[in-house]
């Protein structure tokens, strides 16, 4: 039986790849979208064309009611779940932090911090009640070691969180047999740039990245799906940095 994963956010970018190269490798991947139902949809068609598992299930992260019934869904789907992957996240509005929008700031620690949160507890509810083991990979950002001044300094602050919960919650649940890591993605090429309001800014970061260029969604996926796998089985509160040398 092919082991169940959920990806938040996973119809669009980077999650997408997690989705796309997860079913290759073997997993039934649950899809998650808040909006987008037609890129995960078509995503879902495009791995079943394939070979692969995949549904689609809608919630939003930042909702614990909506994220009860997202992790209830995904298993009656796809049966017991074996591993999270939390990618759902925003950056609001790229500038200066005198600048923001105070709702827009909370929306990203809804989205972002909670979102993980409820996530990792729906999570760990399902590997007690099955009694197996479990991992998750909580989707950080490399801006959480460097901040990120003049563009998302409370959304690098919101992925610090991220990091921190993941160190503390790993060593909560070594012991049975769950995983906790996080990816640190450096700037990839998704639309979350233009959602941010600078669809420029690739060009204008690359110089910046020691190896000249940004990540594509597909070099983030495979350390996050190696982590998911037995072949990380010695990995837990890891914070793996994936930003071209960054
Ligand atoms: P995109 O903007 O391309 O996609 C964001 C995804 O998150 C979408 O699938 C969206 O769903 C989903 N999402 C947003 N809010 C919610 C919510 N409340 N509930 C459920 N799903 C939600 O982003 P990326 O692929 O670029 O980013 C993915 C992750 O990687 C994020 O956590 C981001 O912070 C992180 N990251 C990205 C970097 C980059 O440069 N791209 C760099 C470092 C980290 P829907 O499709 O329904 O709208």
């Amino acid at each position: 039986m092919k082991k169940a994963i959920l990806v938040t956010g996973g119809g669009r970018g980077i999650g997408a790849a997690i989705c796309r190269l997860a079913a290759a490798q073997g997993y039934a991947v649950a899809i998650n979208y808040v909006h987008d139902e037609g890129s995960a949809q078509k995503l879902a068609a495009s791995i079943s064309a394939d070979g692969g598992t995949a549904c689609t299930v809608r919630g939003d992260v930042a909702v614990e009611a909506d994220v009860e019934r997202l992790f209830e869904t995904t298993e009656s789907m796809l049966g017991p779940l074996y591993g999270v992957v939390n990618n759902a996240g925003i950056t609001g509005r790229i500038g200066a932090f005198i600048d923001a929008d105070p709702a827009s700031i909370e929306q990203i620690f809804q989205t972002n911090v909670f979102g993980a949160m409820h996530c990792c507890r729906a999570a760990l509810r399902c590997f007690q009640r099955s009694g197996t083991a479990g991992v998750i990979v909580n989707i950080s950002s490399i801006a959480a070691a460097t901040g990120s001044p003049n563009e998302y300094v409370h959304y690098a602050a919101s992925k610090a969180a991220v990091e921190t919960f993941t160190l503390g919650l790993a060593r909560e649940v070594a012991s049975r047999n769950i995983r906790v890591c996080a990816v640190a993605p450096g700037s990839t090429l998704t639309e979350i740039h233009a959602t941010a309001g600078e669809p420029g800014r690739p060009a204008r970061v690359a110089p910046k990245i020691p190896m000249g260029r940004l990540a594509t969604p597909e070099e983030i996926a495979e350390p996050v799906v190696w982590l998911l796998s037995d072949a990380a089985s010695y990995m837990t509160g890891s914070i793996v940095r994936c930003a071209g040398g960054l």
